[in-house]
């Protein structure tokens, strides 16, 4: 009898994970996992952290050891890119022409850095940062280099310029808004990290944009709106990515800002799923959204084996990130694209808080800096993982208990009414 094939496009993170997730729920059949690049499935974080500052080894990054993929009888094909899905005839073509049926079809693209438009973008010296090529050019750079520019000051450019001043470099960096990351965590956090960044060294330059790089062949200098000219000899721009839904959208799936996928990762195509940064997903709390976060990328893998092997749950993990810059953790929890109150338990200047976004009374997600992990302090630890049953719930909290160091934020829940699943308040 022919075993059914499962064939996953996109060998990164979200791919793997649900490779080895179809194999550990005990899925006999053929697994198929084609990746464009051509190292095996690796994480992303340590390309902007430890690996970029040559503290940590390719070889540690590893989603899965290199071995496991051929010991599990998971087909690995790298180097490998999808060109079209033929969903009626149920067929994946690959670059070159090798045609691959699917009973079953996971698309894993994630995506890809956005396209740098400013003149002189083709100079020596420009970079942007998604693949761990990528990062080794960086660092190589980094080797030689003393004056480098950020341009774009959101989590990647932000952890490359601490990476980059820790490993003794000067840094400029160019941010088109006020205070950096202010539309993810609001002002008043932005403001610290801004000010831990300075404190650091890095010429953090607000409400500017850069408008062309110049130099002989290899970058010299950055010109922006305003008439600066900062001299450097690399430059690194943390812009934003676009998701990669070009092979999905030819095959017909809708999309829009992400291949669209409901609550089981099902996209509009029968038999063909997706997982990871490439998904706008319709989350039961959060409603629709696209995330770019790891832990995304590991559970919606995994949620979408579960869909793949007939299970009936709802995908509905709480979205979290975390980002190291420094000696400084941030951690987050919950999805706030908007916020009516935003109040911290810990003084801000402590640099040591947890800050809760408040819509109508109810918290939408909670971001902690520097305040999880401490065994010297047990009661933080733990604090986050409440807040999940708070944003869980979507009950009315006292926003005067939420800062108060002594309550337990387990026990806070003023209102006991769950309110209605994806209301999109
Ligand atoms: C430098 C950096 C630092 C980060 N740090 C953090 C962090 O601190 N915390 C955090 O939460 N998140 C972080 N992230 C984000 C996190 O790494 C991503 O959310 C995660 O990689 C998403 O995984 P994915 O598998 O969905 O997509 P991706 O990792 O984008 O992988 C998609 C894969 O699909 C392949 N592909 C695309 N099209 C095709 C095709 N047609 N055929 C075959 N293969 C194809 C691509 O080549 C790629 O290998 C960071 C990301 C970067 C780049």
């Amino acid at each position: 009898m022919k075993r059914p094939r499962i064939v996953i496009v996109g060998a990164s993170l979200a791919g793997a994970t649900a490779a080895a997730t179809l194999r550990d729920d005990g899925f006999d059949g053929e697994i198929h996992l084609i990746g464009a690049e051509s190292q095996p499935p690796y994480n992303r974080p340590p390309l902007s952290k430890g690996y970029l500052r040559r503290q940590e080894r390719f070889e540690d990054q590893l989603v899965k050891p290199v071995g496991y993929y051929a010991e599990q009888h998971i087909e690995l094909k790298l180097r490998a890119r999808a060109t079209t899905i033929d969903a009626r005839q149920k067929v994946v073509e690959l670059e070159g022409g090798e045609r691959l049926s699917y009973d079953q079809l996971l698309v894993t693209t994630g995506g890809r850095n956005r396209a740098l438009s400013v003149p002189g973008a083709n100079l020596e010296g420009v970079f942007q940062l998604r693949t761990v090529e990528d990062c080794d050019r960086i660092r190589a750079a980094s080797q030689r280099g003393r004056r480098a520019v950020l341009m774009g000051f959101g989590f990647i450019g932000s952890e490359v310029a601490a990476s980059l001043r820790q490993l003794g470099i000067e840094v400029a960096a160019v941010e088109g808004s006020r205070v950096p990351l202010a539309r993810v965590l609001g002002e008043e956090v932005g403001q610290v990290l801004a000010d831990i960044h300075r404190e650091k060294g890095v010429d953090l330059i607000s409400e500017d944009f850069v408008t062309a790089f110049e130099g002989a062949g290899r970058v010299e200098r950055v010109r922006t709106r305003k008439g600066r000219a900062l001299e450097c000899d690399m430059v690194v721009a943390g812009i934003g990515i676009v998701p990669n839904t070009e092979l999905l959208a030819s095959a017909g799936a809708q999309v829009d800002n992400g291949v669209l996928v409901d609550e089981h990762c099902r996209t509009s195509l029968a038999d063909v799923f997706a997982a990871g940064d490439v998904t706008n997903h319709l989350h039961p709390i959060f409603g629709r959204l696209r995330v770019e976060h790891w832990n995304n990328g590991y559970q919606q893998g995994r949620a979408a084996v579960r869909s793949l092997l007939g299970g009936a749950q709802p995908y509905d993990y709480v979205h979290s990130f975390w980002s190291d810059q420094y000696e400084h953790s941030i951690e987050y929890v919950g999805f706030a694209a908007s916020w009516d109150r935003l109040v911290f338990r810990g003084r801000i200047e402590s640099r040591k808080f947890l800050g809760f976004y408040l819509k109508d009374g109810t918290v939408q997600a909670v971001v902690g800096l520097n305040r999880g992990g401490d065994p010297e302090d047990p009661k933080a630890d733990g604090e986050l993982k409440a807040a999940v049953g708070l944003i869980r719930r979507r009950a009315r909290v006292d926003a005067a208990k939420l800062v108060d160091e002594d309550a337990d934020l387990r026990t806070l829940v003023v209102s006991g009414e769950r309110r209605t699943p994806a209301s999109g308040d």
